[in-house]
């Protein structure tokens, strides 16, 4: 197994602000235990490219992309913010930043399709799945993974996609961006009633998104990833899988009030290998979302890793 490891410089730079739980520190604190575990090593570390500004657009408006580029860019130099709403900021770098974010994702995608590697995580910042085709919000500017999901489709041909989306939250930007697009299988779980409040109504028919309690544990989700992801996943045959790996359902992340643990977001990795292997000749592209306790992210990132690159 060859999996390649994306991420940049320019993503630490994105800085919302030292109250602010979407921090740098969470890049290094995933690549500190990647050390620490011994896996560094074993993983293909790739260059990240600038995403294009036509590869944003063919997923959000222009207004949205102008917002984010004009405003940040217009900070450059300084060490001001520039709120886009309550908790998603913008500085100097930010444009930058998801730029590579994209980047990454794009790039991932461009090698697993080609062969070059099996499988890919990016670690990158700002995340995606929040942002709809014309907002950014909660803590994200521009949906990484849908517009991956989308150059795959698009300028690769391929027929069928799917979304695993294993954030606490409901990956609503996702689900809005692809909703009636039957080429676009997401499945997700969210704590529900919380942040962003919806995803309990399906927008479009094409989506999985099962609602869970707050302080659910592992076993509820592994219950319903059996019952209800896994025969939607095979029946719909995805030629590729886009994860959105969000790690704030694990039970000490405060952000949320769920209780997964590492070996939990192993198991959730194994049963995506398993749909690729059998429909998608193993193509996985694993984007960094949520993940706030920096000591739990950092481990289980690691195990996310491990079973993506088949050391376990
Ligand atoms: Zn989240």
């Amino acid at each position: 197994m060859t999996t390649a490891f994306y991420t940049h410089p320019d993503c630490k730079l994105h800085d919302m602000g030292p109250w602010h739980p979407e921090s740098p520190s969470r890049l290094q604190a995933i690549e500190d235990q990647l050390i620490a575990s011994r896996i560094d090593q074993l993983l293909d570390y790739r260059s990240v490219p600038l995403a294009q500004e036509s590869d944003l657009a063919q997923v959000h408006s222009a207004a949205m992309i102008a917002l984010v580029r004009e405003h940040s860019l217009a900070l450059a130099g300084t060490s001001g913010c520039y709120p886009l709403d309550a908790d998603t900021l913008l500085n100097g770098h930010s444009w930058q930043a998801a730029l590579r974010a994209a980047g990454a994702a794009l790039a991932a995608t461009d090698a697993v399709i080609k062969g070059e590697i099996d499988n890919a995580f990016c670690s990158v910042r700002p995340p995606g799945h929040h942002a709809t085709s014309t907002t950014s919000m909660g803590f994200c500017l521009f949906n990484n993974v849908a517009i991956a999901a989308r150059h795959a489709l698009e300028v690769h041909g391929l027929e069928r996609v799917a979304i695993v989306d294993f954030d606490v939250h409901h990956g609503n930007g996702t689900e809005e961006i692809f909703a009636h697009d039957q080429r676009v299988l997401m499945v997700s779980f969210f704590q529900h009633p919380f942040y962003p409040y919806s995803g309990a109504e399906p927008a479009g028919g094409n989506a999985v998104n099962v609602p869970v309690p707050a302080y659910s544990d592992g076993s509820v989700v592994r219950q319903l990833a059996t019952e209800k992801w896994l025969p939607a996943l095979d029946a719909h045959r995805p030629q590729m899988i886009f994860v959105s790996a969000g790690f704030d359902a694990h039970r000490e992340d405060d952000m949320a009030q769920m209780g997964l643990v590492e070996a939990d977001y192993a198991w959730l990795t194994r049963q995506v290998m398993r749909v690729a292997a059998q429909h998608a000749q193993g193509r996985i592209v694993s984007c960094l979302e949520g993940g706030y306790d920096l000591s739990a992210l950092g481990r289980s990132v690691v195990a996310h890793l491990k079973v993506l690159a088949d050391l376990e």
